[in-house]
């Protein structure tokens, strides 16, 4: 089954528990096996300044869906959880369930681009992701390791603790 990698966002309607609900969803997809979960980490918004921070996660996923049906199956768990779609880019939302490698594959289709194409620069994916796949080495042969030594570690804040994901894993 390919390794599965899901960045996982929200900055409305109490964010640790918007990302810990999303994770038991993913934790009872079918054909599908939940196997890492990073720390919490909070981060600045992209786009509209005027909006609360976000809390991020990465979790790491053997999945046997084809892409369009895990697709499917996280954009029913943003709705599920009351992502509403609004014209603004990037505006605040409850959930954002975003794919950021399905195995080694390279796609560009309308609904779905993988790698996920903004995730090479963006903290709050790359740090959470270097915890639970440090040796990662992307599609195009780029280490995990030279992406993060470009992205330096700002805007973002490691949540330890209590805020972790109470999931139960593998
Ligand atoms: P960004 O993609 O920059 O993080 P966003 O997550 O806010 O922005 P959404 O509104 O969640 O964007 O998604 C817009 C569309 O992106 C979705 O309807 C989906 O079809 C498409 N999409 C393309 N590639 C991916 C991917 N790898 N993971 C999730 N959605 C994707
Ligand atoms: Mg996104
Ligand atoms: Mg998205």
């Amino acid at each position: 089954m390919p390794r599965v990698y899901i960045g996982l966002g929200s900055n409305l309607a109490e964010p640790v528990q918007q990302l810990q609900a999303a994770l038991a969803a993913i934790g009872k997809l079918p054909r599908c096996q939940l196997v890492a979960v990073s720390s919490l980490y909070a981060s600045d918004p992209l786009g509209p300044p005027d909006q609360p921070r976000y809390v991020n996660a990465v979790a790491a996923l053997d999945c046997a869906l084809t892409p369009l049906e895990l697709l499917d199956a996280l954009q029913a768990i943003e709705r599920e959880q009351g992502r509403e779609r609004k014209a603004e880019r990037w505006g605040p939302r409850t959930l954002d369930l975003d794919i950021l490698l399905f195995g080694d594959l390279q796609l560009d289709e309308e609904r779905l681009t993988l790698p996920h194409y903004h995730m090479h620069a963006r903290a709050f994916v790359l740090y959470p992701l270097a915890e639970i796949a440090a040796d990662l080495v992307l599609p195009d042969g780029q280490p995990l390791q030279t992406l993060l030594a470009n992205c330096p570690f700002e805007g973002l804040e490691r949540l330890d603790g209590g805020d972790r994901p109470a999931v139960t894993v593998g």
